[in-house]
């Protein structure tokens, strides 16, 4: 074989990989039931032979992530990575978020990674206010989604009315696939409204197997559950006549969500959602890059970095960078360059990983998330690539902080290693690092989507710099971009609020709340502020 038919050979393998790749994120509040429904998933596709060996939560008996102390006390996972399994001949790629009550901004990070997201609802519950700030994202980010309304086995709302939430909260609207029969808490199964069949529920004996599920006609159906399948049938027409009628384009465009109705605790209406992934969710497409050119999915291999961690395990105190694959074929071992710095970087090795389990990779495609070791050179936002020069991707977006807090070294000794431990976590994006003449350089502040950014900011600092830090928290909640240099003054004088600068040069102005902006802003309506919305600037 000639080389040029070797490259016509791997264009073509690459292009095939991609076409089979779904990658996705579960966005909820916290226990709504992701880690459950994680666990059902990789069940289905049998990746794990026992259910909660992905999460060491509680006392399922899981493995608990070796990462920070307070991640073992607290048993929460707060690194994101990806879990990967095969199913119906697709390779499916599960990006996980941290799934503390908290909230971080790699949370919203793993949204730059994936092609579409499910959102999970507790039937109980509906939309809460986590699931809303990750639905944003998505929103700004146009990735498609798809709802999994969860613990129908116990009582909850009305489908319909969690439905009407959809549509009327955040401007979604529902597309049922299915429709329970039986309300919350008595539930019977659900009406597949593609194939008019009802899919019996019966309770699983435990969470690792997979409930049966047994399909009836809707003759059967009607003659066994009576009004139960009656009401059902014409619950979802009221919905499929006010327009939630199934169109694939609308799903794509973000303006409506297919709707699944399940318990994943029972697995039940689990593998309904993997074959819709499998079914709807896009596949990778040519990413974009900063000069507005798609790098074709079979170019030679590019990837960006959209999470760096440190010390996720005692063992390997290192720093680790996970790069989302946009093109081209990844081998381990390949020699790739760093566009922000121009230096190369070797890939001897490259894991995947998922609580504690590594993996090593030896092959990736678009699509799939890449665990680079000794990855010290390597910042959020960075791109990759092999071959000739030219692509990088735009950087990844910072969000919108809601919490602040003024940090000082408490042993002035440690002055210089106070400095450059701050450097690095504002350059892993562990908190935003903000400054001003005013508050000097001893005395940063760092802003946080979350307050566990702080402790988790902390920590680092006293494990791998040794220095330990005193944060005093500010009262500031709401925050802007000021785009005027000039009026700094005006806000800094005004006693309502204080301009800080963050280390991408953006001019944030913090204020107490709202009121506070607004009354300035009838004061002075030549402001010049906008809002730095959740998804950022
Ligand atoms: P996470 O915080 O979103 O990861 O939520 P978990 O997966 O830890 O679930 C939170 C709680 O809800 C746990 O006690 C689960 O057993 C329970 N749960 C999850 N899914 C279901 C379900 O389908 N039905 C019921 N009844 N409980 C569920």
């Amino acid at each position: 074989m000639s080389a040029s038919q070797d490259v016509v050979v791997s264009k073509v393998e690459v292009r095939d990989e991609a076409h089979r790749r779904r990658t996705f994120a579960v966005i909820s509040h916290p226990d709504a039931g992701k880690s459950t429904l994680t666990e059902a998933l990789a069940l289905h596709a049998r990746m794990i032979s026992e259910a909660g060996a992905v999460h060491g939560k509680g006392n399922r008996g899981g493995v608990v992530s070796d990462w920070l102390e307070m991640e073992r006390t607290r048993g929460i996972s707060i690194t994101s990575a990806v879990l990967q399994f095969s199913y119906a001949e697709k390779v499916i790629n599960l990006l996980d978020t941290p799934g503390h009550a908290d909230f971080s901004e790699d949370t919203y990070r793993v949204l730059a990674a994936v092609d579409s997201a499910v959102m999970l609802l507790d039937s109980a519950k509906g939309l809460e206010p986590q699931t809303l700030k990750l639905f944003d994202v998505c929103r700004y980010r146009g990735i498609p989604v798809i709802t999994f309304i969860n613990k129908w086995d116990q009582p909850g709302q009305e489908a319909l009315a969690l439905c009407d939430e959809l549509s009327e909260r955040i401007d979604l609207q529902p597309m049922p696939l299915t429709w329970p029969v039986g309300v919350a808490g008595q539930f019977k199964g659900v009406r597949d409204l593609r194939t008019d069949e009802m899919v019996r529920f019966r309770r699983a004996r435990a969470a690792s197997e997979a409930a049966s599920e047994e399909r009836l006609d809707a003759e059967t159906a009607l003659a066994e559950e009576g009004e139960e399948w009656t009401r059902a049938v014409e619950e979802a027409e009221l919905l499929l006549e006010s327009g939630g009628q199934f169109e694939i384009e609308r799903f794509l465009d973000g303006s409506a969500t297919p709707v699944l109705f399940g318990a994943a605790l029972a697995n039940f209406g689990v593998r309904h959602l993997l074959d819709l992934l499998v079914e709807l969710a896009p596949e990778p497409v040519e990413r974009v890059d900063e000069k507005e050119k798609a790098r074709e999915l079979d170019a030679p291999f590019s990837a960006f970095v959209f999470k760096v961690q440190t010390g996720m395990d005692r063992a390997h105190r290192d720093q680790m960078a996970f790069a989302r694959v946009c093109s081209g074929r990844f081998e381990r071992g390949m020699v790739v360059t760093n566009a922000t710095t121009g230096r190369p970087f070797a890939t001897k090795y490259a894991q995947q990983m998922f609580g504690q389990r590594r993996e090593t990779v030896d092959i990736a495609y678009p699509g799939d998330v890449i665990g680079l070791v000794n990855a010290s050179a390597l910042r959020v936002g960075d791109t990759l690539y092999s071959g000739k020069p030219g692509v990088r991707f735009p950087g990844l977006p910072s969000f919108a902080p809601g919490f602040f807090a003024v940090a000082r070294v408490r042993d002035l000794g440690r002055a210089k290693q106070f400095r450059s431990g701050v450097e690095q976590l504002a350059s892993e994006g562990v908190v935003q690092v903000l400054r001003s003449d005013k508050r000097g350089d001893a005395a940063p502040v760092f802003a946080a989507v979350g307050p566990m950014q702080f402790e988790v900011a902390s920590a680092r600092m006293a494990a791998e710099f040794n220095v330990e830090i005193e944060l005093s928290r500010l009262s500031y909640s709401a925050v802007c971009r000021l785009t005027d240099p000039k009026q700094r003054s005006l806000i800094d004088s005004s006693g309502r609020g204080e301009v800080l600068t963050r280390i991408d040069g953006t001019e944030l102005a913090l204020f107490n709340d709202d009121i506070a902006i607004n009354v300035l802003r009838r004061q002075h309506p030549e402001l010049a502020v906008e809002p730095l919305v959740g998804a950022g600037s």
